[in-house]
């Protein structure tokens, strides 16, 4: 027993130092990623229901490092966001994201809202609503055609000065998205006071949701109660025709995930908007 004891001891050790190392590793990439332009954005379409029609596109964030590869936001963004390097990434997402939405429509393809992920530090700096605008101004965007996806947690620390800053950027004409629904702690009585255009209902409950009642008796709720706060519902997730058909059935207006497309480069999803013309 004192041996598996120290064998263990070692074996957590070498678990930590390996965590360490990656996180250092990723840290110093990091540094130099923006001004070597590494970062690219990949695009995942969401479907009208009842069109069949792409609703939307987010922008989800790669990182092409030379040495580690095509690096997935779960390895970085974390880091980033510990470091406060998400801050300028994050502007700098918002910026190419609204510079690719102006030139699919200059280029006279179906002109869709581009949504992009905020993460809760950045939202949280001082200038935000003015880096929006900014982005918006610099790309020639009209308001209406940007999404903003917050996560709940985000939105459930300082709630006043969340909703005042959600109500700055509603006026400016922007479109506001709660993200990864049922994940964190929503309070009900505070979900009514945000200005939200979306819920996003988070994929876990869409993968669990046709294995029992519990599970799809919670999608329903949801999108019910998305409804009633004056939401359009988005599923996240959607990966087989059962989910689409519940999904459809129970009055979710759009769906996001794999079953239609999973996330694209740029050039890709400017094909797909051609295709839907
Ligand atoms: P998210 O905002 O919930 O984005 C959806 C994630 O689900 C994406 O992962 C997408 O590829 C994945 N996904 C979409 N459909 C399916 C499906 O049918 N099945 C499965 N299994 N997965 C699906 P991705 O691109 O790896 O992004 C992960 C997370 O990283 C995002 O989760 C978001 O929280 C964060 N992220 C991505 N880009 C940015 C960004 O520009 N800024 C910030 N702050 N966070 C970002
Ligand atoms: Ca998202
Ligand atoms: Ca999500
Ligand atoms: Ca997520």
């Amino acid at each position: 027993a004192k041996d598996g004891g120290r064998n263990q001891l070692q074996f957590y050790t070498s678990e930590m130092n390996a965590r360490v190392t990656e996180r250092t590793l990723i840290e110093g990439h990091l540094r130099n990623a923006l001004v070597r332009h590494e970062f690219v954005l990949h695009f995942q379409p969401r479907i009208d229901c009842a069109t069949g029609r792409v609703a939307g596109l987010e922008a989800l964030l790669r990182w092409q490092q030379p040495e580690l590869g095509l690096v997935q936001p779960d390895r970085f963004i974390g880091v980033a966001e510990e470091t406060g390097r998400i801050v300028e990434i994050g502007e700098w997402v918002l910026y190419e994201a609204c510079r690719q939405a102006k030139a699919w429509q200059d280029a006279g393809l179906p002109r869709v809202p581009v949504a992009v992920n905020v993460s809760a530090r950045q939202f949280r700096q001082a200038g935000f609503v003015q880096e929006v605008r900014g982005a918006l101004e610099a790309s020639g965007l009209e308001a209406g055609y940007l999404e903003l996806e917050l996560t709940e947690s985000l939105m459930m620390q300082n709630v006043e000065g969340v909703i005042a800053a959600m109500l700055h950027l509603k006026a400016g004409g922007v479109r506001l998205s709660i993200d990864d629904f049922g994940t964190g702690y929503s309070s009900l009585s505070y979900l009514r006071r945000f200005p939200l255009d979306y819920l996003k209902i988070d994929r876990s409950f869409v993968r669990d949701m046709l294995h029992d009642a519990p599970g799809s008796a919670i999608v329903r709720s949801m999108i019910t109660l998305g409804h009633s706060l004056g939401c359009r519902i988005i599923a996240e997730g959607v990966e087989t025709n059962d989910q689409l058909g519940y999904l459809t059935q129970e009055g979710c207006d759009e769906i996001q995930g794999f079953l239609c497309s999973r996330p694209v480069t740029g050039e890709a999803a400017g094909e797909l908007l051609y295709a839907d013309r």
